[in-house]
């Protein structure tokens, strides 16, 4: 029997939270109670643990979608983590080491667990993934899974596909039986660090493609700068991926799917074009338009762009280098239309 702890309840733990809810129910394998652990915090002068644990929704983050009653909401992370079998990681990636480090030695040595996280971490050597921050703090196998799943959509159950990346395939075929609905498809994959990068990278991308609204460029300009995207994001995992990089793995959702969803509909988009339209800075643009949700574009860019300097690589990641400029350095937003002109994009 899997106990299941979902970590994280923002607006995409909250979605997948739907989902785990429904299947446990329905699949002798798993506990039918699960645990999600919350960030306690007031809302409307209640505590949020309350009011998912009394109302069955989580009013500031998935608003308007019920939860199941057998999701329970944890304000403690130890009491959420404990006696879990199967761990559910989905938090905005600046917080995974607090988080880890708050449930190191609480977490069973044979517990598993999926990162649903989108984003990069940087150790001294450059590129760190969040799956390997997890897998050295807490000490278990860690699968991925990303793809085309904005929250809300995926919450409303509109059809879409996804993919678990796992390095030990019966464990991501366990997570498939628990996550997979008849609208919410799955692939799983081997080439797990590739899927986790093509997670992470696709928001830098799609802040570019913000950039392009915002400027008012057309579809065929946003459309070119997911294309000379995908090239970057391609010859970054060839590059800095240690294990094999199968192409394969970008026509999964994770990959091409997953840049059309987040370059026309996704938050890193809308705040972007927001940010060319104002000339407001992104933390008050998240503050302004996210209501506590997070983004991860602008950050990453800043990740992806220190590991690339460390390297000498800049010059072969134009647009990855020019989103960064414009979102720190002040550059104007024009530089991106220019870095496509200007794109070799031959890898
Ligand atoms: P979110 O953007 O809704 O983030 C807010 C969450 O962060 C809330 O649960 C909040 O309580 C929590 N939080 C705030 N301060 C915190 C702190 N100090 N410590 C810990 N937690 C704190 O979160 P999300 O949408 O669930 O995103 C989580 C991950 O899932 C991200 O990596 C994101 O890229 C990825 N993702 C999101 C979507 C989506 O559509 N929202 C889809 C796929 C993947
Ligand atoms: P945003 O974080 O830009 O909303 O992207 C959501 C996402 O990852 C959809 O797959």
């Amino acid at each position: 029997m899997g106990l299941v702890c979902i970590v994280g309840s923002g607006n995409w733990g909250s979605a997948i939270a739907k989902i785990i809810g429904d299947n446990v129910k329905k699949l002798q394998k798993f506990v039918s109670l699960v645990k999600m652990w919350v960030f306690e915090e007031m809302v409307n002068g209640r505590k949020l643990t309350d009011i998912i644990n009394n109302d069955h929704e989580n009013v500031k983050y998935l608003p308007g979608y019920k939860l199941p009653e057998n999701v329970v909401a944890v304000s403690s992370l130890g009491e959420a983590v404990k006696d879990a079998d199967l761990l559910v990681f989905v938090i905005p990636h600046q917080f995974i080491h607090a988080i880890c480090d708050a449930i190191a030695g609480k977490v069973s040595k044979e517990a598993l667990g999926i990162t649903l996280i989108k984003g990069i971490d940087e150790g001294p050597q450059g590129l760190r993934l969040i799956s390997h921050v997890i897998r050295e703090k807490i000490g278990i196998d860690i699968s991925v899974l990303m793809g085309a799943n904005t929250a809300n959509e995926v919450a409303a159950g509109k059809f879409c596909e996804t993919t678990i990346g796992s390095k030990v395939l019966e464990n991501g075929l366990l997570f498939k039986e628990l996550l997979e609905t008849p609208n919410f498809r799955i692939t799983v994959v081997d080439d797990a660090d590739t899927v986790e990068i093509c997670g992470a990278l696709k928001n830098i991308v799609a802040v570019g493609a913000g950039f392009c609204d915002g400027l008012h460029c057309g579809n065929n300009t946003k459309a070119a700068a997911i294309r000379l995207g995908l090239m970057e994001m391609i010859a970054f995992a060839r590059i800095f991926c240690k294990g094999q990089v199968s192409t394969n793995t970008f026509l999964e959702s994770c990959g091409v799917a997953d840049l059309i969803t987040t370059c026309y509909a996704g938050r890193n988009r809308k705040v972007a074009e927001a940010f060319a339209r104002t000339g407001k800075t992104f933390e008050e643009l998240e503050k302004d338009m996210l209501n506590g949700q997070r983004l991860q574009g602008p950050q990453t860019s800043a990740a992806v762009y220190r590991i690339l300097k460390q390297r000498g690589l800049l010059n072969r990641f134009p647009l990855f280098t020019a989103v960064y400029r414009i979102c720190y350095e002040g550059r104007p937003v024009e530089e991106m239309l220019s870095c496509l002109q200007g794109h070799p994009s031959i890898y």
